[in-house]
């Protein structure tokens, strides 16, 4: 998932209240389509460094 993408489903969750996420799918994170090393979930749009998501 690109980035900008991921940034703007943050801020739709937080617009919500940032209910808890169980991050159920997780994408690597890209930018400009180039593999930043992080892991992004689809739903929330948390990123994290790959393969942490679910444990911070
Ligand atoms: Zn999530």
């Amino acid at each position: 998932m690109e980035y900008q993408y991921a940034l703007r489903l943050r801020s739709q969750w937080f617009n919500k209240g940032n209910p808890d996420c169980e991050h159920p799918r997780i994408e690597r994170e890209t930018y400009k389509g180039t593999d930043t090393g992080d892991d992004v979930c689809t739903t929330c749009g948390k990123g994290s460094p790959r393969g942490k998501v679910r444990s911070e």
